[in-house]
């Protein structure tokens, strides 16, 4: 004799109800565009002024995806003498995006800030070949890299940066005292006109501070909950800080 069907049909038929009435989570791509979080892992960017040719980022590429051809370029000596040096060119990088599984370690142990992460995403393709992305197109994707985060609130600017802001502005300093130099008009005799020489503005280049921990930010930063380790840093961060401000407002007023 045929047994009815009981509570599990009516489970089942429970399911389905509930089903039907919860709203859809798809999204209807291409229609509606993903609202991606802004570091999303879509395709990598080449700075290929960056790239040394090291070979590192092919090797650890666990799906040997990353094809890079180079030559050596002699560079003659500086001086008279010396020895000849050579340089790596790159002649080809490219990423076999159809193997590559977006793990990131080429990004991660690139030493020289070559690879990037973009958050584009839509480069799918009919023909697998063009999933192989040449330098030219990973220097593209440069562009759509975001920038940056900003410093933590107290960390010290990062060295590489810092350096290429004292260069940036030794060269404009230098350039407005060409300027100031070439508009000066050319002095008749030597009379009454003073050659005064204008005095370049001291930077913080010569401003050697020891970095200690400023207890008072540190105490301050701990109770507000940060770790120790964080607060030390960000106490020897507003220490040297605040003694730069000291010693610069000691020279300004000396
Ligand atoms: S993300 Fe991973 S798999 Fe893709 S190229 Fe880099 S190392 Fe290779
Ligand atoms: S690890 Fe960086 S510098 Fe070295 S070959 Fe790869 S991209 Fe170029």
């Amino acid at each position: 004799m045929r047994t009815l069907p009981k509570i599990g049909l009516l489970k089942g038929l429970g399911v389905t109800l509930k089903t039907m009435m919860t709203p859809a989570t798809t999204a209807q791509y291409p229609h509606v565009k993903p609202d991606l979080p802004p570091r999303t892992r879509g395709v990598i960017a080449l700075m290929e002024e960056n790239c040394t040719v090291c070979m590192l980022c092919a090797k650890e590429c666990p799906d040997w995806c990353i094809y890079i051809d180079s030559h050596k370029d002699t560079i003659p000596p500086k001086k008279e003498g010396g020895r000849a040096r050579t340089r790596n060119q790159l002649d080809r990088f490219a990423i076999d995006f159809a193997l590559c599984m977006y793990c990131g370690i080429c990004v991660e142990v690139c030493p020289f800030d070559a690879l990037f992460w973009s958050p584009e995403f839509e480069y799918s393709t009919y023909s697998v070949r063009e999933l192989t992305h040449e330098k030219e197109r990973l220097r593209v994707w440069m562009d759509t890299v975001p920038a940056p985060p900003d410093l933590e609130v107290g960390a010290e600017i990062p060295p590489e940066i810092s350096d290429g802001l004292a260069a940036a502005r030794k060269a404009a300093e230098a350039q407005a005292a060409q300027l100031m130099a070439a508009s000066q008009p050319a002095a008749g005799g030597g009379g009454a006109a003073g050659g005064g020489q204008a005095a370049a503005p001291a930077g913080d280049d010569d401003i050697h501070v020891e970095a200690q921990v400023d207890q008072e930010v540190f105490d301050q930063l701990v109770a507000e909950g940060k770790s120790e380790r964080v607060a030390r840093a960000k106490a020897k961060a507003a220490y040297v800080r605040k003694e730069k401000a000291r010693i610069r407002a000691e020279r300004a007023a000396g």
